[in-house]
């Protein structure tokens, strides 16, 4: 069986993916706020440093593959904090250790959202590696009110899904025989959308920004098993790929732009 840590674990789809790993028999190490293997605060570098340690430690040093799926859609730079650094960081720190695998993997939770507007400056500051530039920018937009504000989450996964296509070429992931990928849901039925799909107005809202003609919502389990399969032995020629598991929201709104 295969050693996975999973971010992300307590709730949604990172709560799925670890279910459904350990159903099949994987060990599973999850990190989360609370409710977890390892408990850290993946919004600060020393809580993802901490993370990656105490995982590693649980994982007896080996570690075969890594799911990141924390995140969060709060309009404000804590947002760029938990989506972008708090998955590049981790993944880069561990990395290595995964490189000791017979068949490392790693994927991460994007979104249909990496299409939707967002503050190119911003992403650009995410990719530069720059955190602190990249918070002040995000807080200048969350400053501004909360249309803005809501820029730091497409902008996240805007930079988070560049990330994983630059960074799935190069010698930490390549070069280490790593496929590195991101799934990119559109509207999943978890915690972060409760509120809004508790109400018409809300619903509707989703529905006019996210159109999914086949299926609509989804269950975690959706992305959990697509996240498993681009994580398992089977996968050893996709990488650097964000592929949108959306009930056709890319295909409606990117039409024939790709
Ligand atoms: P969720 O809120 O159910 O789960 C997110 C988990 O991340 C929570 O357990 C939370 O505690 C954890 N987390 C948040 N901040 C953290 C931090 N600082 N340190 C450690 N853990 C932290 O939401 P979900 O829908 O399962 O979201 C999972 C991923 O899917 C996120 O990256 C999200 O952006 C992405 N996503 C969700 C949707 C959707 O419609 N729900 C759509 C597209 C993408």
């Amino acid at each position: 069986t295969r050693t996975y840590i999973v971010t992300g674990s307590a709730s949604g789809i990172g709560a799925a993916t670890a279910a459904i790993l350990k159903e099949r028999g994987n060990t599973v190490i999850g990190v989360d706020l609370r409710n977890a293997d390892v408990e850290a605060d993946l919004s600060k570098p020393e809580g993802r440093s901490a993370a990656v340690a105490k995982a590693v430690e649980l994982a007896g040093g080996n570690v075969d593959a890594v799911i990141a799926c924390a995140g969060i859609s709060a309009p404000a730079p804590i947002t760029v904090a938990v989506n972008f650094f708090g998955v590049t960081d981790f993944l880069t720190e561990l990395a290595p250790v995964l490189a000791k695998s017979s068949a490392p993997r790693a994927a991460v939770v994007s979104s249909m959202a990496s299409l939707q507007p967002n503050s190119p400056e911003l992403v650009d500051a995410m990719l530069a590696g720059n955190e602190e530039e990249a918070l002040r920018i995000g807080q200048a937009l969350a400053d501004n009110g909360p249309q803005t504000g809501y820029l730091n989450y497409p902008s996240s996964k805007r930079a988070l899904s560049r990330w994983v296509r630059r960074e799935s070429i190069s010698p930490a992931f390549a070069g280490a025989g790593i496929p590195l990928n991101a799934v990119a849901p559109g509207t999943v039925l978890s915690a972060m959308t409760r509120d809004l799909l508790s109400t018409p107005e809300g619903r509707a809202m989703v529905d006019a920004n996210v159109p999914m003609p086949l299926n609509g919502h989804s269950e975690p389990e959706v992305i959990a098993r697509l996240l498993i399969w681009l994580t398992s032995e089977e996968n050893s020629h996709t990488t650097g790929q964000t592929i949108y598991t959306d009930g056709g929201a890319d295909a409606t709104l990117r039409g024939d732009d790709i």
